[in-house]
């Protein structure tokens, strides 16, 4: 039987969240604080921002999750807090939900390079991942999206640590940067091999998300899409990040500016859209608006 989020993306656009942790920010969230405590700590900030992005039309939003991995936890001491906090993080998206909608536990990149570049194993990576996976599971989540990875490898540890301890469906976004000859990770994969590969491990959805704009993502979709037969998700950044005064970050483009590219992605194959970095509710009513209009058509 097909996930009901396969069946419901081959009838219409399925419209995914905005950002979060700029988010709590804006709700008191201090520099260097993982905003992952939050869900232990203020349960119900997070549960509002997810309630925010429902009312704004998300069919799906992601768990406050993402620097989740045990690895990433260690860098504020919260390792041996992996678990509960992920089991919050599903637990909080899951009591947000309304009926009929549906809830990705996000697993971000664990912040550590494989070797050689850096001392991770990909043993300790499946490891992480699993542990977090299972957590995710068990609160509720109804699809794994592990997102915004530089290194294909990673992001393949990512997808067996979570099969080896769940049958829920993954969903996988790469972050490229655009290039002359094409779309990039960090790591060097190119969006057409990063597709494939993936699509061979198993994977139900494949994608791209932060680092492009939204005029800049119609390309990376279309190269996905011709990569693979997997739906395409676009979850791009709000123009590029402009430093203010007191530290933090605003972004360069408006609302009107980054929905004004969603029709295009639309049309190169996206099948599941959201934002990234300097997204929020607006946004999200924004492109649930032309989604809306352009479904109408
Ligand atoms: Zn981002």
């Amino acid at each position: 039987m097909m996930h009901p989020l396969l069946e419901l993306v081959r009838e219409r656009t399925v419209l995914l969240d905005g950002a979060m942790g700029t988010e709590l920010m804006t709700r008191g969230l201090g520099p260097g604080v993982p905003p992952e405590l939050w869900n232990a700590e203020r349960p119900d900030a997070v549960r509002e921002v997810h309630a925010a992005y429902f009312e704004a039309g998300s069919d799906v939003v992601s768990t406050n999750s993402f620097g989740g991995t045990s690895i990433k936890l260690a860098a504020h001491r919260l390792e041996g807090r992996a678990f509960e906090l992920n089991l919050a993080a599903a637990r909080l998206a899951r009591e947000a939900a309304p009926a009929g909608r549906y809830v990705a536990g996000s697993m971000g990149p664990a912040g550590r390079f494989l070797q050689p570049q850096g001392p991770a194993t990909v043993a300790e990576l499946v490891a992480a991942y699993a542990e977090q996976a299972q957590a995710l599971a068990d609160g509720g989540v109804d699809v794994f999206l592990i997102e915004t990875q530089y290194d294909l490898r990673e992001a393949l540890a990512a997808v067996r640590g979570a099969r080896s301890v769940s049958p829920l469906p993954a969903f996988v976004t790469m972050t490229f940067a655009s290039f002359p000859r094409g779309y990039f990770t960090l790591m060097g994969d190119s969006a057409a091999r990063s597709a494939a590969e993936l699509e061979q491990a198993g994977v139900v959805a494949v994608g791209a998300n932060c680092t492009l704009t939204s005029e800049q993502m119609v390309g990376c979709v279309r190269t996905l899409r011709a990569a693979s037969v997997l739906p395409v998700i676009a979850q791009a950044n709000v123009g590029q990040p402009v430093p203010r005064t007191d530290g933090a970050f605003s972004y360069s483009e408006t609302a009107e500016d980054f929905v004004r590219f969603v029709p295009e992605l639309i049309a190169a194959g996206a099948g599941f859209v959201g934002g990234c970095c300097g997204t929020n509710p607006a946004f999200i009513r924004a492109m649930a608006q032309t989604i809306c209009r352009k479904e109408q058509q």
